[in-house]
């Protein structure tokens, strides 16, 4: 079963194949290629490190460098959703709950993110 953090939930339907790194890129595209193959996979809700974050340049001893505000947003998916960290539910069922997270509350909650205009723009294109 996949690990994912909250806010990643938001970010997996926004890759268009950038990321930190080739490695990382790589990685994301595989987790993404799997979920979209496979909609209705369970996967486990974190508010910490995740399979993503275990390919990732700015993971530094289990934690991510920017781990205040990351938190934070998985914090803010987690309250939307209604769930606790560790909890399970098929990837799908939560794509379309989050469908209603748009426009204010995704800014609200993105705002400290530097791919932030990016993903607005794939948003209106
Ligand atoms: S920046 Fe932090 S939260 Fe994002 S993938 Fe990297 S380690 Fe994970
Ligand atoms: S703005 Fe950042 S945190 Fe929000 S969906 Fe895009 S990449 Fe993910």
């Amino acid at each position: 079963m996949l690990t994912l953090r909250a806010h990643h939930l938001l970010c997996l339907p926004r890759f268009r194949g950038r990321g930190y790194s080739e490695e990382f890129t790589a990685n994301m595209a595989a987790v993404a290629k799997s979920l979209s193959e496979n909609p209705r996979q369970l996967v486990r809700i974190t508010d910490g490190p995740d399979d993503i974050c275990d390919f990732c340049p700015h993971l530094n001893n289990r934690q991510c460098v920017n781990a205040r505000n990351v938190k934070k947003r998985d914090r803010q998916v987690l309250a939307f959703l209604g769930l606790q960290a560790g909890e399970s539910r098929e990837y799908a069922f939560l794509q379309q709950r989050l469908h209603a997270l748009k426009g204010a509350a995704f800014q609200k909650c993105c705002a400290d993110c530097g791919w932030l205009d990016l993903c607005l723009s794939f948003a209106e294109a």
